[in-house]
Parts: structure tokens; sequence; C-alpha cells
């Protein structure tokens, strides 16, 4: 069941001083998902989260779980600079990049970051640019499709990422001449599921492959990264992941192949995006138009921009009106953005309350791949972000982008400083 979001007032209160359409979090709800998921791991020394920044990349967001103790996952020199401001430092930062430029390793070797290779080739292109640490991270690609008991949840054959399981030996060996310590184990194969199962079953793969490579090589291990994967109940019926049997389950994996492979203690890590922020979030948008043709259609001030999920993967984002949601669900909608694009609709048929011009409509769970995957297409601007703390009190931790930061970056036009002058400017008014 996707979470309640803040109740109308609230709401209310907010869009009064930052119009709509907003992102806004919940810090203590992430706070709660951080610690759920450190109490399901304690029986490990050293797990460490390193939330995914791609899912959330926002500063106050990210300081938020630093406090908590959480480290950062970052794939691009943005996102490593965006770490490196915030404070995070040294191994406190993982690297999982694919197809990565020259210059983003140079950054994260400066950062002395974890890094975590995805290609063979990646160890001779490092070794140039940058340089060999002596603790460094491979991402495991299985090939084959990869199942759950009888269930595909994956097809790893056709996923662009990782090494297969020939390359990793001779991997090792390379980077063992190359004066490598320690190694690091890291695999990403199913994304966004709540099947318990999952971790469990990745982890056991990796701690066998780690055994096989103690074994074989002589390599020692310093971490196994289960990476992200972990899903939210996206939909009304849809069960939460249950952590406590998932860490349980983690720990009897670990038990049966560390332990008697003599490779205890070794730290097991994460790199969850959206279980922490996914459903702390919820795109805040204003009813603008309604349309009655074949269809009938609402139109938010909201668009596919803001929240891509829905129409990259027809993917199903709880919907409810402020101040309706006891309300019976007795008409049936389109609610669309105003992309030019015929998929840009949040939801198809779905049953709502009587919605009027001028409610608050909240799209749920879109903390995490939300704003961080939208664009400016059609001349959208970015919205704002804001963060809600337990207390009431909300921080804008993002302002609306104006029309001159859309021209910023072309040549050839001259915008006034009136479309986005710092009078209009609520960071800098602050
Ligand atoms: C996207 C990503 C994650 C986070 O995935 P979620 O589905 O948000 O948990 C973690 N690690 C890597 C390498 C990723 O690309």
């Amino acid at each position: 069941m996707p979470r309640k979001p803040p109740p109308l007032e609230t709401l209310r209160c907010i869009a009064e001083e930052i119009p709509t359409p907003f992102h806004l979090y919940d810090a203590e709800g992430i706070r709660e998902n951080v610690r759920e998921l450190q109490r399901a791991f304690a029986w490990n020394p050293g797990f460490t989260e390193y939330f995914a920044v791609k899912a959330t990349p926002n500063p106050s967001i990210l300081r938020l779980l630093k406090e908590l103790g959480c480290g950062v996952d970052c794939a691009s020199y943005t996102e490593l600079l965006l770490a490196h401001e915030v404070g995070f430092r040294g191994d406190e930062i993982m690297f999982s990049s694919n197809a990565t430029p020259a210059e983003d390793f140079l950054l994260a070797r400066e950062l002395d970051a974890i890094i975590n290779l995805d290609d063979i080739s990646h160890i001779d292109f490092l070794a140039e640019h940058g340089g060999i640490p002596e603790r460094v991270s491979l991402r495991y690609n299985p090939g084959g499709d990869f199942r759950l008991g009888t269930r595909v949840m994956g097809n790893p054959a056709e996923a662009k990422f990782g090494l297969t399981p020939e390359q990793m030996p001779v991997a090792i060996r390379r980077l063992q001449e190359l004066g490598v310590e320690e190694f690091g184990l890291h695999s990403f194969l199913a994304s966004n599921t709540t099947d318990a199962d999952y971790y469990p079953t990745i982890a056991r793969m990796l701690f066998e492959l780690a055994a096989d490579l103690h074994r074989d090589c002589g390599a020692e291990f310093f971490l196994v990264n289960l990476s992200g994967g972990i899903g939210i109940p996206y939909e009304p019926d849809q069960p939460r992941a249950d952590l406590a049997y998932i860490g349980r389950e983690v720990e009897r994996a670990y038990a049966e192949t560390i332990v008697p492979a003599g490779m205890d203690p070794l730290s097991v890590v994460t790199e969850l995006g959206r279980f922490i922020t996914g459903p702390n979030g919820w795109l805040v948008a204003t009813a603008v138009h309604e349309k009655d043709t074949h269809k009938h259609y609402l139109g938010l001030d909201a668009s596919a921009s803001n929240l891509m999920r829905p129409s990259m993967y027809g993917a199903y984002h709880h919907i409810t009106v402020a101040g309706k949601e006891d309300a019976p669900a007795e008409r049936v909608y389109d609610v669309t953005g105003a992309l030019c694009e015929n998929n840009d609709k949040f939801a198809i048929d779905r049953a709502l309350p009587e919605i009027e011009i001028g409610d608050l409509v909240v799209l749920h769970d879109s903390g995490a791949h939300g704003h961080s995957m939208g664009h400016n297409y059609n001349g959208k601007l970015r919205s704002a972000e804001v963060l809600l703390e337990p207390d009431g009190c909300f921080r804008l931790i993002r302002r609306a982008e104006t029309p001159r930061d859309y021209f910023a970056t072309v040549a050839g036009i001259d915008v006034p400083e009136e479309l986005g002058a710092p009078e209009h400017d609520p960071l800098q008014r602050a």
C-alpha cells in the first residue's frame, strides 16, 4: 500500500508559498526506512547503505542520509561532485559507473572513492586514468536468466552491465598483478522487486563466487555489494518488502558460505535508492483542466517531465485528491500533463473521486527516480522540491526552474532579467 501523503491543510499551506507542481519529501519517513534497513543488517558489523544518488540527487536529502551513517553510490562526474560537496569522503563513496569517461575515473580516484568496475577493459583504462587503488570492486553479470525459484526475474544475458563468469578470475589475476590487495563484488539483477527472496538469492550467488575466487585465485575480499533493486508497493494491494526476513536470510547465506570459507568478517553493503526515498515523496499538482471527448480527461499543471515513470514504463502511481481521500471513486479519468505526447498520462481509466479545477492532486511514490528523471521537453521547467519535517516545518530544498534557467545554455538569445531575476528566485530571497 502506498504511504499516505500529508493532509490537505498541510499541502494547502505549502502550496500557498510554493506554487505547484512540487515534489514533497517526508524526512522522517526516509529516516525510518534507513533505520529499518540498518536494523535488518545489524548482524554484519561492516554493513553500510550506499544510497543510490541518482534516485534523489538533492544535497539536503543526501545530508540527512549522511547523518544516519549512509554512504552514497555515484555513477557520474556530477554525482561524484555532489557527493563531495555534501561532505562524503573516501570509502563513503561508491563509484558504480559504466561506459565510464576518463575524467570520471580521475575524479573518483582523487576523492579516493571505492571503484566498482563494470568491465574487464576498464582495468587497464583505470590504470592509465587515475591509477589502480589497493581495493577494487567488480560488477558481476552471471548471464542467462535470473530466477527466484521458478520465476524469471530478469535477463542478465541482455543486460549491458558487469563482467561474465569467465572474465571474473582473469580480472582478479590482472588486478592482483597491478597490486590490488582486496576485492569487492557487486551485482544488480532485478529492479523494483518486493520479493523478499531477491537479496538472499543474489547474496548467496555473490558469497559463493567470492569463496570460489578466494580458493582459486587467493583473492581477499573486503565487501559484497547487494546493490539496489528492493521495490516498493506502488499498487494499493501490493505488500511491502519484509526487511527483517531479508536480513535474516542474507545472514543465513553468509553463515553457510563466507564463514566456512574462512572469509568472515566481510562487509555486506547495499545501494538502495527506491526503497529509501520512493514511498516518502509525492508529486503535488493542481487540477487545471477538464476535457470531455472520447474519454474524460483531467489535466494537471504537472507533466511527464516531472515524473517519467508512467509514460516511460507504463508504471502505476497511486493518485489521491487532497481532502477527498475517503470520497467514493465514482468518476473514471485519464489524468494527463500538458506535453505534446500522447503518453503524457499519469493514469489511464483511473476511478477517482469527482475532481474540481483547483483541487490538489497527489501522485504517490515520486520520491525516487521522480524529479531526477525529469527533463525540459516542450520547454517545461523542472519543479521545486520541498522537505517536510515531522514538526510540520517545511523547507524549499530546490527552487523551481525559471525561463532564465532554460535559456542559460543556449547561444544567441538575451533573456530579460525579470524572467528569473532574484526576486523571482525564492532560494535567493530566503
Ligand atoms: C539504480 C541503481 C541502484 C539503485 O536502484 P534502486 O532500484 O533505486 O534501488 C543501485 N546501484 C546501481 C549500480 C544502480 O544503477
